[in-house]
């Protein structure tokens, strides 16, 4: 039996880049052989990581640095307060322009207020037929891309909106999901 309940959520999910943990750290202690970093990754089935949006890579934090781990990054760079005021504009100008968040943007809306460039479209269309990416993907990498134009002050989406997007992609099943 199956049962459809009303859910609007985020979901933020984390996971270690191989069975020990250590892939990719400067420190070099990883001994994890290929198929095994494959086998573990493959746990994840791939029409769920094409559902998800944004892979960000986080690395380790050195002890030393964990004090200040929450401090901007830069003695100049915003701090959490300022983002926040940013994010708090830009779900504003979402609403402005379509009634809701980018988030709920689908299909013909989202194509309508899109807005992409000539080049941004064409670099879009170059990296689908390259990365062999989903079309479910175009969606998601356009509604990124959406957001990072708005983040951006941008009414149209350009090259470097859609390159952030496809980049925030990476880690992404690149083959159709059947
Ligand atoms: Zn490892």
């Amino acid at each position: 039996m199956q049962a459809q309940y009303p859910a609007r959520f985020q979901l933020v999910a984390a996971m270690n880049p191989c069975p020990c943990g250590w892939l990719g750290d400067a420190g070099g202690a990883c001994r994890c052989t290929p198929a095994q970093v494959e086998q573990y990754r493959a746990k994840i089935s791939g029409p769920l990581l094409d559902r998800i949006d944004l892979f960000v890579e986080v690395p380790r934090v050195p002890v030393a640095d964990l004090a200040s781990a929450f401090l901007p990054a830069r003695p100049d760079g915003p701090c959490t307060a300022d983002l926040a005021a940013r994010v708090a504009v830009v779900r504003e100008r979402q609403q402005q322009r379509s009634g809701c968040l980018n988030s709920q943007l689908a299909g013909r809306q989202l194509e309508a207020c899109a807005c992409l460039s000539p080049a941004a479209r064409s670099l879009l269309t170059d990296i689908f037929e390259q990365l062999r990416l989903t079309a479910r993907s175009w969606h998601r990498v356009l509604r990124v891309a959406r957001t990072i134009a708005d983040l951006d002050d941008s009414d149209g989406i350009e090259v470097a909106h859609v390159a952030e997007a496809v980049q925030l992609r990476r880690g992404a099943p690149v083959r159709s999901p059947g």
